[in-house]
């Protein structure tokens, strides 16, 4: 029988059958404290491809690490097929502080492919790009929206590309956007590499969601049959998600408290009062109104604004309906999803 290859990460070589948890130095912190990103590889026995599985990319973004978390329990990766590389938090400084950035205040996300000799988060970019994202054939990277915003669990990838869209397609969520490269971005950088990333958004920065960290997981072990590299399943529930026409924030009109009148994964009416602002006296009342007709699939949780801050993500689709459908669905399955935490 074939084997599959034997890994080498961090300088720690990891045979067929073996998992073994690599600590990566990264950065200490000057009060002389040594620092490292832990990664878990699975080399499973049998030749398969190569996926990586990251989070924490933004400190404060921690879905992901529970997700991750609740992956490596699962008794399924004892008989995987290829390598699995898990990386519960990449920014290790950010996940101390609490924190979506690196502490000289730069985005991890915009400092992709990075250098060995640049910032504090360029050395961190090159690190992770070496060890991790260079040895992967697929990888799928987990965040949520920032400090209070909540995101409707969703897919952004590069869709035009048809190894992401496809695996896209099976990880399961009501809803996916192709989405700009942004640049320095991981999946910028892996799009150049011509290696399919996805990124799975789900929930609020520094909170658990448990319907969003069972769609993750559910979404990773879709992606991982469908590659191989575990069993498919006999009857696999299919549920098409929906490519989102695009996307556009509703900004606050005017400056004041913050009334909502709909929540996430709601669907909207062109002209449909979205929420109301007043002032504190409450003798001016504005209504914020939808500027054309889709669902809710991102929302401030701060029940203050200024005139122009960001109050609703809304997505625009071909049949709304379709995908109000799809996510009542989604969260049903979720909700008594018997996944074992
Ligand atoms: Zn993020």
């Amino acid at each position: 029988m074939e084997s599959n290859t034997a890994i080498k990460v961090g300088g720690t070589t990891i045979s067929p059958g073996q998992r073994v948890t690599v600590d990566l130095p990264v950065a200490d912190l000057y009060t002389s404290t040594s620092l490292h990103m832990p990664v878990q590889v699975i080399c499973g026995r049998k030749p398969g491809p190569v996926l990586f599985v990251s989070a924490a990319i933004h400190g404060d973004e921690l879905n992901g690490v529970e997700i991750i978390r609740r992956l490596l329990k699962r008794k399924a990766l004892k008989s995987i097929r290829g390598t699995l590389l898990a990386v519960p938090i990449v920014n290790v400084h950010g996940f101390l502080n609490q924190s979506r950035y690196l502490p000289d205040r730069r985005d991890l996300n915009r400092s992709f492919p990075g250098s060995a000799k640049g910032s504090i988060a360029s050395r961190l970019a090159n690190l992770f790009i070496k060890e991790i994202v260079s040895k992967a054939d697929f990888g799928i990277d987990l965040h949520t929206g920032a400090l209070h915003r909540s995101n409707l669990p969703q897919i952004r990838a590069n869709l035009d590309d048809g190894a992401t869209l496809d695996i896209a397609q099976v990880f399961g969520t009501p809803v996916i956007i192709n989405s700009d490269i942004r640049d320095g971005s991981l999946r910028a950088c892996a799009f150049e590499r011509g290696q399919p990333v996805l990124i799975y958004e789900a929930g609020e920065a520094l909170r658990f969601d448990e319907i969003s960290i069972r769609a993750g997981l559910r979404g990773i072990l879709n992606v991982m049959r469908h590659i191989g590299m575990l069993p498919a399943l006999k009857n696999p529930k299919k549920a098409t998600p929906v490519v989102a026409k695009s996307t556009s924030w509703v900004r606050a009109p005017d400056s004041g408290m913050v009334s909502p009148k709909v929540k996430l994964g709601n669907s909207v009416q062109k002209g449909q009062k979205i929420a109301v602002i007043t002032n504190p006296v409450g003798d001016v009342e504005e209504a914020v109104v939808a500027p054309f007709d889709g669902i809710v699939i991102g929302q401030s949780n701060l029940p203050l604004a200024h005139e122009g801050d960001a109050l609703f993500n809304l997505g625009a689709f071909k049949s709304v309906p379709r995908v109000e459908n799809l996510v009542e669905n989604f969260a049903a399955i979720h909700d008594d999803d018997p996944t074992p935490t």
